[in-house]
């Protein structure tokens, strides 16, 4: 389901640690809607280019327009407020807290203030943590400790948090990392929900390639910091370069 109106656009986008070239001028676009698979080597630089775009990561070099707004200079609090989600390679909820309270977390994205998070959160708020919880499925689980889910039910989690900013992007790191088959069926589901009833776009960096293949518009493949390919599913699976790169020759 790919839109025509850019909603991601950055250009050169550079970033080293020391001597290492993590991201090596990198252009990266995302139409509005559009689902884009994030795939490469381990150490290829993903993780650090999703970084750069979120404004999680200070970038060397390079231009990030979203949503129409130049993000080059913002943080990433403030991109999130224009509509950035993320989450990231390795869980971040907060596990003594219930699933319920970790939606409301979520508002944190929005800007929301420490001092406003221990304040009730607003009727509309609330309506949304709730239709968010159980349109993910697990209603039942609302005041369970966060610690105490499956490793997939806290990925699911961490997509209603990043969704509680109301984004029109959301970026996923590993999603799948250490989720059963089940519920990377699940995640996959409403990752496609999100996007076809909401219009969310996604880019979703991903090791488990049959996830990446079936839920992708477009794939992008990155090797030692640099984009090696760019194209539809089928082409990238065609593509001799990508298959000794990284899918193994
Ligand atoms: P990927 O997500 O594709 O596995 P990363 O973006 O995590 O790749 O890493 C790209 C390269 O940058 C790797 O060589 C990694 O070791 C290095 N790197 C990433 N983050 C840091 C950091 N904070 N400090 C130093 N080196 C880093
Ligand atoms: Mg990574």
């Amino acid at each position: 389901s790919s839109g025509t109106a850019s909603l991601l656009c950055a250009r050169g986008v550079a970033k080293s640690f020391g001597g290492i070239r993590a991201v090596r001028g990198v252009d990266f676009d995302v139409a509005a809607g559009e689902i884009v698979g994030l795939v490469g080597p381990n150490g290829s630089g993903k993780s650090t280019l999703l970084g750069c775009l979120s404004r999680d990561i200070a970038m060397d070099t390079g231009k990030v327009l979203f949503n129409g707004t130049d993000i080059s200079g913002l943080r990433a609090m403030q991109a999130a407020r224009n509509g950035m989600g993320r989450t990231f390679q390795s869980v971040r909820i907060f596990p003594e807290l219930s699933v319920w309270e970790n939606a409301l977390m979520g508002r944190q994205w929005k800007g929301v203030g420490l001092r406003s998070m221990l304040c009730p959160a607003d009727a509309a708020t609330r309506r949304r943590a709730g239709e968010l919880i159980d349109l993910m499925g697990f209603p039942q689980l609302m005041h369970e400790y966060a610690g105490n889910l499956s490793g997939g039910q806290m990925r699911l989690l961490e997509l209603v948090m990043a969704m509680m900013s109301g984004p029109r992007l959301v970026m996923l790191d590993e999603a799948t990392s250490g989720v059963n088959p089940t519920l990377i069926e699940s995640l996959k589901h409403y990752v496609k929900v999100l996007n076809r009833d909401e219009g969310v776009a996604f880019i979703i960096v991903e090791h488990n390639i049959g996830f990446i293949f079936s839920i992708a518009d477009r794939i992008v493949v990155l090797d030692d910091g640099k984009i090696l390919a760019n194209g539809q599913p089928e082409d990238i699976r065609q593509n001799q370069e990508v298959i000794v790169a990284y899918l193994g020759a």
